[in-house]
């Protein structure tokens, strides 16, 4: 096995983990500079308030954008089949499905201590920093003006939320192929990824009673499985031009004048992810991998900077593979079914921005939360981590639906749109690494004759 970060993927001898944070700051401070030149304004090529320095600069973002965009969709473009190949072998590796469920138990049993601990850290910081009560009145309408057409948005999709029954029962996709089709963007009529993934269990299941008649079939997801790692390799080679590129494009476009308006909130949500990643992270890789939290750290760096500059699961997930075997050494059967199933299932970072969000923007609201009510945004925010599409601003219409839940009006969530892309980029790397952890934890609490050499994904990543 060739090691990626020193060889295929470094040959000039730097890590790719290090180039993709070089690309990384290098877009952040660019782009800071940009928005301070002032690009990005109104000030159209030709128009007074242009001049050719601006419009250079205007040409640079404009380019830069679709460069971002391709390495996102180098990735994206192969989430549904990896998803699927990595989950049905999966499956069809663990053969039992005693084994199956007890990982699936042990899978979900770390999601809510995680997820738990997050919403907590995160309701306990708002409750004591107060950063609701820093915003003024004319902030708070100014920015509620600012970004209402964003708001109106993310309300109409918070109203077509469906009830838990109906979700529950859509788990089981009528129609696997239209899940798949909208599963990425999160446009499917059901439950997207997490029906493209019960149907990847259920086929898995369903090989494990056939075995010699499926042989060719297995052989196919391992095809499928292969190539998907390898088109993940040509993405991996352009990533750190293509992060930097897409934290360029959105600097560029933001600046930090937002941050200094909600810096309070900014600061809180910072913090609680901080907590989560750093403290409840390593005392989880400790305790239960029994693994030392600069190893895990340092293997897992690549997925964290990944989920970082594209601020989605789905897409860093064939990167969160790659290094749970190359990085963190991880019996492969184990860790691609605990991160292709954490992916979507378990974002803890996300749970506990939501708990914040909500109580922030109660508290700018001036609605007095009772401690049942702060109970029920800690439940609803645990159980809207599960649900959340992987995607950038995937959890926003959740935020709404749980807003709207304790009599927080939904519109409110305008008020802190203009940040909400850069702490999207932050808690993508803690539900990420929360994923990773959890792998970690599965496969040293499986029997050691689950971590032996595997015969499927033998596959070599290029990357
Ligand atoms: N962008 C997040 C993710 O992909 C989801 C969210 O919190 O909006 O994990």
């Amino acid at each position: 096995m060739t090691d990626a970060h020193s060889t295929e993927a470094a040959p000039r001898g730097m890590p790719l983990h290090t180039k993709i944070l070089v690309g990384l700051i290098l877009g952040v401070v660019l782009g800071l500079i940009a928005h301070s030149m002032g690009a990005c304004e109104k000030g159209a090529p030709g128009d007074a308030n242009s001049n050719e320095l601006l419009d250079w600069l205007d040409t640079v973002i404009y380019w830069a954008e679709p460069v971002g965009k391709v390495f996102l969709r180098l990735m994206f473009m192969v989430v549904v089949p990896m998803v699927f190949s990595a989950l049905a072998l999966a499956v069809v590796e663990i053969g039992d499905l005693k084994k199956l469920g007890r990982m699936g138990l042990k899978t979900l049993g770390f999601t809510a201590i995680l997820s738990t601990a997050a919403v907590l850290i995160g309701v306990g910081l708002v409750n004591g920093l107060r950063p609701g009560h820093a915003v003024s009145e004319a902030q708070r309408q100014k920015l509620l003006a600012q970004y209402s057409q964003g708001a109106d948005e993310k309300v109409g999709k918070a109203k077509q939320a469906k009830p838990v029954r109906d979700t529950l029962v859509d788990l089981l996709p009528e129609n696997p192929l239209q899940e798949m089709v909208g599963a990425v963007d999160g446009s499917s009529k059901g439950n997207g990824m997490l029906a493209v993934m019960v149907f990847a269990l259920v086929c898995g299941i369903a090989i494990t009673t056939k075995p010699d008649e499926t042989k060719t079939f297995v052989g196919w997801l391992e095809g499928l499985y292969a190539i998907s790692m390898a088109v993940i390799g040509f993405a991996m080679k352009l990533a750190p031009l293509g992060a930097g590129c897409l934290v360029f494009a959105l600097s560029a476009q933001l600046g930090i004048d937002i941050l200094k308006t909600l810096f309070w909130f900014v600061l809180t949500a910072l913090l609680g992810l901080g907590l989560q990643l750093f403290v409840v992270y390593s005392l989880v890789v400790m305790v239960f991998a029994r693994m030392s939290p600069w190893k895990f750290f340092n293997g897992v760096s690549e997925a964290m900077l990944v989920g970082f500059g594209t601020s989605s699961s789905s897409a860093t997930l064939p990167t969160a593979i790659k290094v749970a075997k190359e990085g963190l050494k991880l019996p492969q059967r184990i860790s691609n079914f605990v991160l292709t199933v954490g992916a979507t299932g378990n974002q803890n970072g996300t749970a506990l921005y939501e708990g914040v969000v909500v109580l922030f923007l109660a508290q700018v609201m001036g609605v007095e939360l009772t401690a049942g009510q702060q109970f029920t945004v800690v439940l609803m925010a645990i159980l809207a981590g599960v649900g959340t599409a992987g995607v950038p601003g995937g959890s926003l219409p959740l935020i709404v639906v749980v807003m709207q839940s304790v009599g927080v009006p939904g519109a409110a969530i305008g008020i802190i749109l203009g940040v909400d892309r850069i702490l999207d980029m932050c808690r993508t790397v803690v539900n990420v690494t929360g994923d990773l952890a959890i792998a970690a934890c599965v496969a040293q609490t499986e029997p050691a004759d689950d971590s032996g050499q595997t015969i499927l994904f033998e596959t070599e990543s290029p990357a």
